[in-house]
């Protein structure tokens, strides 16, 4: 799409110009359609790439705290499954379903009250869109847990090769 954008006519055979036409300048809904389908499928995957690249670079020269990079590293990758199952429907939704059971083995919190909380897609969904994680039982922001900190950090490895050892993380 780029070099069509980039070029009124092209000839390579893996985008070549329509016959008797010339690119981007006739185009119809259709092409729109199909115009904003080829963006979508790739642009955000690339933001996120870009972005965890980015993270990483600045993580070299910046001692992060853990926390803070892990959840970077989680809101990019709950917001890939979110984005995911928007885009690609029930189906993709579907797909998702063992990524959650996973995580859902991975992420539970005991609360102070003493509930166990295991964390479903509900709960991330939660997280992603309000930056918090709720105990079901009492309704206590668990997300400040040390506890689910910990296992943030643990389950994206630090976030980093560098991040910083000597950060301590409230357990409120
Ligand atoms: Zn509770």
């Amino acid at each position: 799409m780029m070099n069509h954008a980039h070029h009124i006519v092209t000839n390579d055979r893996r985008y070549p110009t329509a016959p008797q036409s010339l690119n981007f300048v006739f185009s119809i809904n259709e092409d729109y359609k199909r115009y904003w389908d080829a963006y979508y499928s790739l642009v955000p995957f690339l933001l996120l790439y870009a972005t965890a690249v980015v993270d990483r670079l600045v993580s070299e020269l910046i001692k992060f705290d853990p926390y803070s990079f892990s959840w970077r590293e989680m809101e990019r990758f709950l917001g890939l499954i979110f984005y995911m199952e928007k885009a690609g429907g029930s189906q993709q939704r579907k797909a998702s379903k063992p990524v959650f059971k996973e995580l859902t083995k991975l992420f539970t919190v005991k609360c102070k009250c003493g509930h166990h909380n295991a964390l479903e897609r509900a709960d991330f969904k939660l997280l992603y869109d309000g930056g918090v994680l709720l105990c079901v039982k009492c309704t206590s922001q668990i997300h400040h847990y040390k506890e689910f900190q910990q296992k943030m950090v643990a389950f994206f490895n630090g976030g980093t090769a560098s991040p910083s050892k000597t950060t301590t993380l409230d357990n409120t």
